[in-house]
C-alpha cells in the first residue's frame, strides 16, 4: 500500500483555513494554539513510517489520554472497574452532567468525562505517587522518555474546570468518587494535559494495533481480551455524540481530544494520528476526522 503517496494526496486535499471549527477556549491555554496547524502520522506494524505537515509537533492531547488511563486503571482494577463505570456509548457530549443524575452517579463509559474521572480515581486508590507512575506508564507505552504534563494546560484547565468539578462532587454524593475532590481533579488534569506529537501519538497506540503488545520488544502489556474490549469502547465511545458518525465515516476504533488530536488504529495494519486544532460543534477535529475519512476510504482499510 503507498501510504505516503496517500497521505500526500489528503494533505492536498484538505485545506484547513477554508473548514468550518473552532479552537477550544474553555481551557485558554488552548485557545494560543493556531487554528492552521495540520499534520498526520501514520505507523505500519510492519515498522514504516508515514506523515506529513504539522506531524512532529507537541499539543495537547486532552481526552486521548483517557485511553492509555483506562489501560493502567485495568491493569490494577480488572472487572471491579465496570460495577463503578459502565461500558455503553452516551450518545451525550463529553462534559455532559444529565445522565450522571438519573444514573445515580454511574457514568455510562470511561471515554467521557465523568467515567475519566472515575477511572483517575481508582489510578489514586491504587497507586503511591499517581501522576508519576501515570507519566511512567505512558512512556513506557510510548517508548519514549520525553513525554511529559504540560502544567500551563494543567493550570488552565484547573483554574476553569467547574464543570468537571460539579461532576465529581455529583460522584462523590452517589459514593462513586472514593478519594478527595480536587487530588481527583489535579490528576485528571494533569492526565490530559501531557503533550505528545502525531508521530508520538501513533507510536503510543501502535500496542492497540499490536493486541496489547509494544511494537519495539513485543512485550505484552496489555492481555488481547483487555485490548479487544479498549478498541471496542474506542470504536463505540470515543467520540462522544459523534461516535456513529465517526464508525459511519472512518469504520476504525478511535479516540479524539479538544487539543484538535484524533488517533485511531487499524488492528494488525496501522496507527495513525492527525492534529489540526479546529473543532466541530462536537469538540472532535473537523479536518481530522476529514483526513481520516479520506484515509480509509482511499486504501480500503476499514475494521468494517
Ligand atoms: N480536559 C478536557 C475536559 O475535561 C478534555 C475534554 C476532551 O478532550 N474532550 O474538558
Amino acid at each position: 500500500m503507498d501510504y505516503q503517496g496517500i497521505l500526500d494526496q489528503i494533505k492536498n486535499k484538505i485545506d484547513c483555513r477554508q473548514l468550518s471549527g473552532e479552537v477550544a477556549t474553555y481551557i485558554p491555554e488552548l485557545a494560543k494554539v493556531s487554528p492552521d496547524k495540520f499534520g498526520m502520522h501514520l505507523c505500519s506494524t510492519s515498522g514504516d513510517d508515514f506523515f506529513f505537515g504539522d506531524s512532529n509537533e507537541g499539543f495537547s492531547v486532552q481526552s486521548i489520554s483517557k485511553v492509555l488511563s483506562l489501560s493502567l486503571a485495568l491493569l490494577y482494577e480488572d472487572d471491579k472497574l465496570w460495577e463503578r463505570v459502565d461500558v455503553e456509548p452516551s450518545g451525550d457530549p463529553f462534559n455532559s452532567l444529565v445522565q450522571l443524575e438519573y444514573e445515580n452517579g454511574i457514568p455510562r463509559n470511561p471515554l467521557i468525562n465523568s467515567g475519566a474521572l472515575v477511572v483517575c480515581d481508582t489510578l489514586i486508590s491504587n497507586l503511591k505517587d499517581p501522576k508519576k507512575e501515570y507519566l511512567e506508564f505512558v512512556i513506557k507505552v510510548a517508548g519514549n522518555p520525553h513525554i511529559s504534563y504540560n502544567e500551563k494546560v494543567a493550570e488552565s484547565e484547573k483554574a476553569n474546570g467547574f464543570n468537571n468539578a460539579a461532576m465529581v462532587n455529583l460522584m462523590k454524593s452517589y459514593g462513586n468518587i472514593h478519594n478527595d475532590v480536587d487530588t481527583v481533579l489535579d490528576f485528571y488534569f494533569h492526565t490530559c494535559s501531557v503533550s505528545m506529537s502525531c508521530k508520538e501519538l501513533a507510536n503510543t497506540f501502535m500496542i492497540y494495533a499490536n493486541h496489547g503488545c509494544l511494537q519495539e520488544t513485543g512485550e505484552q502489556v496489555l492481555s488481547v481480551k483487555r485490548t479487544k474490549r479498549i478498541n471496542a469502547l474506542m470504536q463505540t465511545c470515543g467520540f462522544y455524540d459523534e461516535a456513529g458518525e465517526f464508525s459511519f465515516r472512518v469504520g476504525l476504533p478511535g479516540k479524539s481530544g479538544v487539543g484538535g488530536g484524533i488517533v485511531a488504529i487499524y488492528p494488525n495494519m496501522y496507527s495513525v494520528a492527525v492534529w489540526s486544532p479546529k473543532l466541530n460543534a462536537k469538540g472532535n477535529s473537523t479536518a481530522g476526522m476529514l483526513a481520516l475519512e479520506f484515509l480509509t476510504d482511499m486504501t480500503g482499510s476499514s475494521i468494517f
